[in-house]
């Protein structure tokens, strides 16, 4: 995996696995590296990476959120650990959690994230139309197209 470089990454619709491709202009589809499935993507309307995302290169769904490209159970590991040690570093541990915490997140990319499928976009620019996840937003999109 090219860091920065944009990537797809989608729960393969066979097995479940999860399939992470790079993009380039010549790529019409993400297979599934355990089964063998081909997912065909959106046509790009410009080259994978040079404009914002505007819409679900899988489905292409409009509504898109953006977060932290974090990965939870590291996150989680690392305030158990700070738990753990706490008692005998008189808190000290947590602190230093937390301040992990917030310098991760600051030097973390962004992905952005689609309410429809939750296919996962890296290493675009980010576009100011997309916000944090929104639990109303989610509702609606898993009402149906129509209600949206
Ligand atoms: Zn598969
Ligand atoms: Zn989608």
């Amino acid at each position: 995996m090219i860091r920065g470089g944009p990537s797809l990454a989608l729960a393969c619709d066979a097995c479940d696995a999860e399939v992470r491709q790079p993009l380039g202009p010549a790529t019409h589809d993400v297979t599934c590296r355990v089964c063998g499935r081909a997912h065909a993507l959106q046509a790009f309307e410009t080259p994978p990476g040079s404009a914002p995302v505007g819409r679900c290169l899988r489905c292409g769904c409009a509504r898109l959120y953006v977060q932290k490209d974090f990965n939870r159970r590291l996150g989680l590991w690392v305030f158990a650990v700070a738990a753990l040690l706490s008692v005998p570093t008189w808190g000290l541990s947590l602190l230093v959690a937390t301040l992990v915490d917030l310098a991760l997140y600051t030097v973390l990319p962004d992905v952005t994230l689609c309410y429809n499928c939750g296919a996962q976009h890296r290493g675009f620019p980010r576009n100011p139309e997309h916000g944090a996840y929104d639990l109303h937003v989610a509702e609606v999109v898993a009402r149906g197209p129509r209600a949206a």
